[in-house]
């Protein structure tokens, strides 16, 4: 071949290169799960996980819908509240084969407003909440930031954070990101957020106003170069939906306390009063994990081990009422998740618990 020709073809797949939008040489855009690609083997993970998953109610919320389609990707052809709710639904069809209930706020293209997604929640009764959402960056010329992240209500160190939500929040962005291939943002350790960076002292509305254990699913950049490819794709939304229903899954398996008030344990003398609670006889409790606070205040305790049982010395004075809040988790980092005990001293000086 003569120099010159050479040059042309040069010229040529130069020109090619410049023409096509997306220039992707033999890369997969995903990889299919190990435990999801072949029928056989789904089913037995499903299968697997339904010990952990049967009879769980779990609520799911696609983001965004009918009036709001707003958000787009970069070539107009992915939108957001479409991809949210295909990953809702197969993660539905998971959750269901292996046992759990579940409960929507949408199951196809309509308004649902913000408030009505948490009071939906309250009323389901689940012990769930989830919701399903894809990102964007604060700068729309910015086609570049892609990850995967996980939001919980508060800072750690908020007297209101529920520490189980971090739990559970933990575990689907592990699974979620892995079979994604995407990493977490930079700005968190384990690629979980509190709400309070995006909207500080309130957070987002749907994990503020759920009773549930809540958390929200940022599954990737839908704006990014990469992900815009792919999130119109039906099997692609099959494995994060994958991803998601493998870490809810593993948060049950890892076990989760359980604590209850012995009314007959309350002890008097004249102010001072001892309340006892006792953790499930399976709770294998990690001692250092505990801290009890009496109205806000952190309050001494006794854990003992082989019984199993809190004891809480209490200083009361003329109050009618008092709040003890009480933070356990168990050996694998699973936390209580009901934290506020609410109490009631009738005139007879006795304890009891209203909520
Ligand atoms: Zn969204």
């Amino acid at each position: 071949m003569c120099k010159r020709n050479k040059i042309l073809i040069l010229l040529f797949t130069l020109i090619q290169i410049g023409c096509t939008k997306t220039i992707i040489y033999n890369v997969p855009l995903y990889d299919a799960p190990i435990d999801w690609k072949e029928y056989e083997t789904r089913k037995k993970t499903i299968s697997e996980f339904s010990k952990y998953l049967t009879d769980k109610k779990i609520f799911l919320d696609a983001g965004h819908g009918g009036e709001d389609r707003r958000n787009k990707s970069r070539n107009g052809e992915v939108i957001e509240a479409d991809v949210n709710l295909r990953v809702v639904l197969n993660l539905k069809n998971y959750l269901e084969q292996a046992g759990a209930k579940v409960f929507l706020s949408r199951d196809k293209d309509t308004t649902v407003q913000l408030g009505y997604r948490s009071e939906l929640a309250n009323k389901s009764g689940a012990d769930l909440f989830i919701s399903i959402h894809h990102n964007a960056p604060s700068k729309v010329e910015d086609y570049y930031t892609n990850y995967t992240s996980v939001y919980y209500h508060a800072f750690e160190n908020d007297y209101e954070h529920e520490p189980c939500n971090k739990d559970l929040a933990r575990y689907i962005q592990r699974d979620l990101s892995y079979v994604m291939n995407n990493p977490g943002g930079l700005g968190s350790f384990d690629g979980t957020y509190s709400d309070y960076i995006i909207y500080p002292k309130e957070g987002f509305s749907v994990l503020r106003k759920t009773k549930s254990q809540a958390v929200l699913v940022e599954c990737a950049f839908h704006t990014s170069r990469l992900e815009e490819l792919r999130l119109n794709n039906e099997e692609f939304n099959q494995i994060q939906a994958w991803g998601i229903f493998r870490g809810i899954a593993k948060y049950f398996r890892a076990g989760i306390p359980n604590i209850k008030f012995l009314e007959d344990s309350t002890n008097y003398t004249d102010s001072l009063k001892t309340i006892k609670f006792k953790f499930d006889d399976q709770d294998n409790i990690n001692n250092r994990s505990i801290q009890v606070f009496y109205n806000k205040e952190e309050n001494e305790f006794y854990f003992n081990r082989t019984e199993k049982t809190i004891s809480i010395p209490l200083i009361i004075k003329n109050e009618k009422y008092f709040e003890i809040k009480m933070i356990a988790a168990n050996s694998n980092g699973n936390h209580l998740r009901k934290t506020f005990y609410k109490f009631k001293i009738d005139s007879d000086g006795k304890i009891k618990l209203i909520e």
